[in-house]
């Protein structure tokens, strides 16, 4: 085997009440990644189709991840690396999330699996702090691992992954406006008020517990932000609405997808999440915004191979 070709998914981060700590992943959209065993030691990154993004190894997530990787193992040979770039970057669905961790995933597969899921997670999280200036874990995490994953401690790291209830899906809604991640932290308060931090955590715990026991109202209930949504929201045009009528509509809980602008929703079967895809679609068509619009199921595999040479 000299050569994969990956589906790296995107992933929703935070998912309302688990800022840093929870994520998932997406099974309809993502990147596709070709990785090359080479002769020639080191990382390069030898064709990137669909966004313009920067092609040297130290500019790019997936070649900061891989070079966090080669760091910590004597390989006699190198890797290049191809990037067909569906995710938008700055979406909030990942982005840089899929290719750091799409390419340290299929990078360990090439060597013989010498590293377990949580040292990928260390490795890709480097491809974060170079994208955002913090290496969080909370989208990495989902993409290699599937499903719903929390970051229980990110020291030492600890990372569980969460069981998805089958009928699970999710609505995403990305308005092409730009927010910048390092604007949507700034604006964060760094202490909670203690009577909004424990209806918080009372939400993880019941988030967590609803997806054990397939209870889709538990965790309807318990998908709600006291801390992060009622500031990140006002960057978000429409932000209420589209929460109030996907609701209203059938959708289990609706928040932000990460540091936005994308708005998620998660409904309990396809037909109801379709629904509400439109529900969101008429919202911005009133408001005058272009969008991209995902109906997904939770996808509980994370990284994919779609080719072996
Ligand atoms: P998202 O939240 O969707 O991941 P971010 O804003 O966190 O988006 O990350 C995108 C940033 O990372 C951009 O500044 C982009 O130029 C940079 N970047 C570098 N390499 C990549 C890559 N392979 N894929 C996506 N973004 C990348």
């Amino acid at each position: 085997m000299n050569e994969l070709t990956i589906f790296s998914p995107a992933t929703i981060a935070n998912i309302s009440c688990g800022f840093d700590v929870l994520g998932l992943a997406l099974d309809t959209v993502g990147d596709e990644m070709t990785i090359r065993k080479v002769s020639q030691k080191g990382v390069r990154i030898t064709k990137i189709i669909g966004q313009n993004l920067p092609k040297e190894t130290h500019k790019n997530v997936a070649g900061v991840a891989a070079l966090a990787l080669l760091a910590e193992i004597e390989s006699n040979f190198g890797f290049e690396i191809e990037i067909d770039k569906r995710i938008k970057p700055g979406s909030g669905i990942g982005s840089s999330a899929a290719s750091s961790a799409g390419a340290v995933w299929a990078i360990n597969e090439l060597l013989g699996k010498p590293f377990n899921p949580l040292d990928l997670v260390r490795f890709a999280m480097e491809g974060e702090r170079l994208a955002s200036g913090v290496a969080h874990a909370d989208n990495v995490a989902p993409a290699l691992f599937g499903g719903f994953t929390l970051v229980r401690s990110y020291e030492p790291l600890d990372i569980i992954k969460i069981n998805t209830p089958s009928e699970l899906f999710a609505t995403v809604i990305h308005p092409q406006i730009e927010i910048k991640t390092s604007d949507a932290r700034n604006i964060l308060k760094t202490t909670v008020p203690l009577k909004d931090a424990i209806k918080q955590w009372g939400n993880v715990g019941g988030l967590i517990s609803g997806l054990y026991t397939n209870d889709y109202e538990l965790i309807g209930r318990s998908l709600e932000d006291y801390i992060i949504e009622p500031i990140r929201s006002i960057l978000i045009p429409a932000f209420d609405k589209v929460k109030e009528e996907s609701i209203n509509t059938g959708a289990l809980g609706c928040g932000i997808s990460g540091s936005g602008p994308s708005i998620f929703a998660l409904s309990k079967g396809k037909e109801i999440a379709t629904k509400v895809a439109e529900t969101m679609k008429l919202v911005y068509d009133k408001v005058g915004i272009e969008y991209d619009i995902h109906v997904s199921k939770v996808n509980t595999k994370g990284i994919k191979i779609l080719e072996i040479k």
